[in-house]
């Protein structure tokens, strides 16, 4: 019985011992194991976060080369045409800077052009001043000199070239071309006027729109009248650079005046002198009463011939014209005539040189 009492007693304590050590087992795995399988747990978390952060960047980086690669794509696609605007760009960039240094320079031709201009008004005042003196001596009967004056009015025109070409080949002889805008239509008039001024003549104000009648610009009102010169005026300036300073009236003085009975004083009153002229080759008119060659050069040959001072009308639009001064001029040099322009600083002949 106490065998089978203790028996029972070592099995209980055996069990007891049992359960003690698996307690304590339990203890020691819950103190020690437990909290190493929480930090498993947590880096096996972290392990998943970071695979996971890694599949995310691979998918970014994919997405950035595939779009990337689309960007190529559409780059490649718009090409020629990109590449065209950038090569536009370009160009305009280049063209402006070119177009700025010919800007430039265009600045200082104009400047040194001013110098020019400035130098040649001197050199003609001078010019003309001399003139001016050898008018008063030939007047006092000190010089033997005769002066013609020979005018061409109503250019320039289609053949003023060819008036150019014959006096270029004569000997020192220099006219006066009273210019009229819209008188004749030429192609290329400002470039005839230049010509004229360069050749040495002298480019005179014949009035813009030329009109002889009553009631066209030039003759309807005095206002009119001092518009038309001031256009004319305008007109020589832009093209030539010089003021001319003397007005010949369409139709002369007298047949002006008959409409426009103050235009001496609006003459004045813009700083000109005006004149008609002493001598006539009765060039302009119908044209079935146009004069010939030769009859021209007889009324140049005898009228020019009495005067001391001679003012010739005649028209660089009749080629009989042309024909005449080519024979006249040569034939008045012989008698001692000088052919010389008709400058504003050297008009002295006053009533003179009006109409006849
Ligand atoms: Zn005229």
């Amino acid at each position: 019985m106490l065998k089978s009492f203790f028996r029972t007693t070592n099995t209980v304590l055996l069990i007891v011992a049992i359960l003690a050590v698996g307690f304590l087992g339990y203890m020691f795995y819950m103190s020690v194991c437990f909290p190493s399988a929480k930090y498993d747990e947590k880096l096996a978390s972290i392990e998943a976060m970071t695979e996971q952060t890694r599949q995310n960047t691979a998918a970014a980086e994919r997405e950035t080369a595939e779009r990337l690669e689309q960007l190529h794509a559409d780059l490649r696609n718009v090409g020629p045409e990109g590449i065209a605007i950038a090569d536009s760009f370009e160009q305009l960039r280049a063209e402006t800077e070119e177009k700025n240094a010919q800007l430039a320079e265009l600045e200082a031709q104009i400047a040194r052009d001013e110098d020019m201009q400035g130098t040649v008004e001197a050199m003609r005042k001078e010019y003309a001043l001399k003139i001016r003196k050898l008018e008063e001596k030939i007047q006092s009967g000190e010089s033997e000199v005769r002066i013609c004056y020979w005018t061409l009015d109503d250019g320039p025109t289609y053949i003023t070239s060819n008036f150019l070409d014959a006096l270029d080949a004569m000997d020192n002889v220099h006219v006066t071309f009273f210019a009229a805008n819209m008188a004749n239509d030429s192609p290329n008039e400002e470039e005839m006027l230049r010509r004229e001024m360069t050749s040495g003549h002298s480019v005179q104000n014949h009035s813009y729109a030329h009109v002889t009648n009553g009631d066209g610009p030039v003759y309807r009102s005095a206002e009119s009248f001092r518009e038309q010169i001031e256009l004319q005026d305008a007109w020589l300036y832009e093209v030539t650079g010089f003021h001319p300073g003397i007005f010949r009236f369409p139709g002369g003085s007298a047949w002006g005046r008959s409409f426009v009975p103050t235009a001496p004083s609006v003459i004045e009153e813009l700083g000109y002198q005006w004149v008609d002229w002493n001598c006539n080759l009765y060039d302009a008119g119908a044209p079935e009463k146009l004069p010939s060659s030769s009859l021209e050069i007889t009324r140049a040959m005898t009228q020019i011939s009495e005067k001391k001072i001679a003012m010739i009308l005649g028209h660089d639009w009749n080629v009989n014209t042309l024909v005449a001064m080519r024979e006249a001029i040569p034939q008045l040099q012989e008698k001692g005539y000088v052919f010389l322009p008709l400058f504003q600083e050297s008009v002295t002949m006053g009533e003179a040189t009006k109409a006849v």
